[in-house]
């Protein structure tokens, strides 16, 4: 069932559905093309397509073997589509849901991928803002990397901020998870290139270990922790590797690299990493109770939840009561009334350190907030997402979602052009 998009294109046959709209395999003068249909709320709101026409010139100018091509913008009656390079493959996203943890090599190579995209943004003074697996798609038919890694190209360039409005986002749709947001976000500072460089450290933490360093529960301790929360070591991992995403996950924007640097740095430790298998880290045995820094969760819970009975219903696992004294709401979506970081806490650097990933092998001390069964992992991100629209726009905290975002806070929503090496 083709369909004509445009005078110049011809939509084909749907390759997947995003929460933006549709993308279709599709057809132009210069040959196959993939095209995001956005959905016909976002397309017929007059705003946003306005905001689209804006950002026309950037998207179109970003040219990189590493950031997948937008080709053309098209607004015909209702439709408003974005035509791009067809890239025949997966996103990571589905690739970590399959094989959970990656070799290092292949991690790197992709990671190294990710920030070659990253340093033509940057150069181009567009900051991405939304790094994140969903947003890294793999090229299958592109040449084997190191670790037998397809090419790795990144996209979505300004798209979900366009449409990832805070107002359309309550009435129809989630965001997306907090995990890769960085502090300085958080506390209400303009998005620079150093939060892209943040949120790619966090992408290949979570490809090394199967998880993300500061994510897990409550969206409200998962911003926590990327203010207060040092990053915990990973068993068996290079130590060079380490400290490079350690530098990368710096609370302070100033002390990360810049994307160029990473890149580089990435490329050098790859030769030394060859061969070497995932990381051996212990298997969660499913979605474990949120723990704060002080580890006083799990006891809490404990306290909440008796040793239960044969027979007695299971208390939903991760829900810690937010009240003393009140019953676990298993619907955390509700949970607006959270308490949020206070300033000195907001400011103070590091309180404490994210619960210790273990080896495999190494006995469960207490809880941790590893990663429950892909279906499981699903079902918490979009359950997070929702409650992490309301959490923020309850706590105030919304700057970091409503800058430039509803058109308000910032003159260049979308892409955003700024000082991308200003601190
Ligand atoms: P959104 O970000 O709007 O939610 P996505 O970008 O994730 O939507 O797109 C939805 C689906 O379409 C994904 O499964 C992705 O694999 C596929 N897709 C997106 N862009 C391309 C592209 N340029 N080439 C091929 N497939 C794509
Ligand atoms: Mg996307």
């Amino acid at each position: 069932m083709a369909r004509k998009i445009g005078s110049r294109y011809t939509a084909h046959q749907i390759l997947g559905r995003g929460s933006a709209g549709t993308v279709w395999l599709g057809e132009g003068p210069e040959g196959a093309v993939a095209i995001k249909l956005l959905r016909e709320d976002l397309a017929s709101d007059q705003e946003l397509v306005g905001r689209f026409v804006q950002e026309r010139a950037a998207l179109l100018g970003l040219e990189d073997p590493h950031v997948v091509g937008v080709r053309d913008l098209v607004v015909d009656g209702n439709d408003l589509a974005l035509v791009m390079d067809l890239v025949r493959g997966t996103d990571l996203r589905t690739r970590l849901e399959r094989e959970r943890r990656l070799a290092p090599e292949a991690a790197v190579a992709i990671a190294a991928d990710v920030a070659d995209g990253l340093v033509a943004a940057h150069a181009a003074r567009i900051v991405h803002r939304d790094v994140k697996p969903e947003n890294v798609l793999l090229d299958m038919q592109g040449p084997l990397g190191p670790g037998g890694a397809h090419p790795a190209l990144l996209t979505d360039f300004g798209i979900a901020r366009l449409v990832d409005s805070p107002r359309r986002t309550k009435a129809t749709k989630v965001i997306g998870t907090p995990d890769y947001l960085a502090p300085e976000i958080i506390e209400g500072l303009p998005p620079r290139a150093s939060v892209d460089v943040y949120a790619l450290a966090t992408v290949l933490y979570e490809m090394l270990a199967g998880f993300t360093p500061f994510g897990g529960g409550h969206p409200g301790a998962v911003l926590r922790r990327h203010v207060t929360e040092s990053v915990a070591p990973l068993p068996g991992i290079p130590d060079e590797l380490w400290q490079l995403l350690v530098q990368c996950l710096a609370k302070a924007p100033a002390s990360r690299l810049r994307a160029p640097e990473l890149a580089a740095r990435l490329r050098e430790l790859l030769p030394g990493l060859a061969g070497m298998p995932p990381l051996d880290i212990d298997e969660p045995d499913g979605e474990q109770p949120e723990d704060d820094a002080d580890g006083a969760a799990g006891a809490r819970e404990e306290a909440f939840y008796p040793s239960s009975g044969a027979g007695e219903a299971t208390p939903p696992r991760g829900a810690v009561p937010l009240v003393q004294g009140s019953a676990p709401d298993s619907n955390r979506e509700t949970h607006t009334s959270m308490r949020v970081p206070g300033p000195d806490e907001l400011a103070g650097g590091a309180h404490g350190t994210a619960r210790a990933p273990r080896a495999a092998g190494e006995r469960r001390a207490g809880s941790a907030r590893h990663r429950a069964s892909p279906e499981a992992v699903r079902r918490r991100r979009i359950r997070l997402g929702a409650a992490a629209a309301a959490v923020v726009v309850a706590a105030g905290l919304g700057g970091w979602l409503a800058s430039g975002d509803d058109g308000s806070g910032d003159a260049t929503p979308g892409v955003h052009q700024q000082e991308p090496d200003a601190p």
